[in-house]
């Protein structure tokens, strides 16, 4: 019986590619790829040569059933996705759950993961998270996936489209209220890598400034409810210290 190999590719800067992802890629016998034009740009940038098998999202079910058998045959695959790590907002899960099913060994290999890679560097509490992908596309249900996380107490971390960030802004300021700290992690690993820092205010605001600010790939750092309240209350002790000093000074 084959192996599965989930292997991470870069998510912009091509120098993170690991060496184990390297070999493993030159060693299986198919590589299975979100897509397999944008997947087949990588392979030759790295001079590998393999065959590759697609699959997206919508045939993931069926395409797993031909790769189960592949496996079954003593065929070694690795999957990989566009950019980062398979699985995480990208397709995979069925075909691990199917090898999880058959008895198949799963091999996975550590590497680039956008969410990681930003909460890594935003600043905010790291202890315990909360991975939220994509927020709905539609305005309404944005609105309410958001109103359920309103008092979720750990960091929350969000991927969004460049065309949706300026709603999806507006929206956190109305669910979360615009004081909210908030973190704009910005093409990750690329030449034009920013983290845009402040209140949910204040971070639309500086979208609003520079449209340019508003394109490439983007995570959003949020953080949670509890954590906002635990400096609200030292703030409002330090206040009311303060003032009981004043009261007692001439
Ligand atoms: N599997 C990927 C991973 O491990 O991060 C995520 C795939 S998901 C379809 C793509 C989203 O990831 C983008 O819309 C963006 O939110 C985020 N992303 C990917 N690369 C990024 C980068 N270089 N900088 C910031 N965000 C990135």
């Amino acid at each position: 019986v084959g192996c599965l190999y989930i292997v991470p590719t870069p998510i912009g800067n091509l120098a993170d590619m690991s060496e184990r992802a390297l070999q493993v890629l030159a060693e299986v016998d198919l590589i299975a790829a979100e897509d397999t034009r944008h997947s087949g740009q990588l392979l030759q940038h790295f001079a590998l040569h393999k065959p590759m098998f697609a699959l997206h999202e919508h045939n993931e079910r069926q395409r797993a059933a031909t790769l189960i058998s592949k496996l079954q045959e003593g065929q070694s695959i690795a999957l990989v996705s566009d950019a980062g790590t398979p699985l995480i907002s990208d397709p995979g899960y069925v075909i691990v759950q199917a090898c999880r099913e058959a008895g198949i060994r799963v091999v996975p290999l550590p590497g680039a993961c956008a969410l990681i890679t930003a909460l890594s560097a935003a600043g905010l509490p790291t202890d315990r998270f909360c991975f939220e992908g994509f927020l709905p596309a539609k305005p309404q249900q944005r609105r309410n996936a958001l109103n359920a996380l309103k008092v979720e107490p750990r960091t929350l971390v969000f991927y969004e489209s460049p065309h949706r960030i300026v709603a999806t802004l507006a929206d956190l300021g109305q669910c979360f209220g615009a004081e909210r700290h908030v973190v704009l992690a910005r093409e990750l690993t690329k030449q034009y890598e920013t983290f845009l820092v402040g209140s949910v205010a204040e971070v639309a605001a500086k979208l609003a400034a520079d449209p340019n600010q508003q394109r490439g790939e983007m995570v959003i750092v949020v953080a949670g409810a509890q954590a906002q309240t635990n400096a609200e209350q030292e703030l409002n002790q330090a206040l009311q210290t303060v003032q009981l000093l004043r009261a007692e000074l001439p």
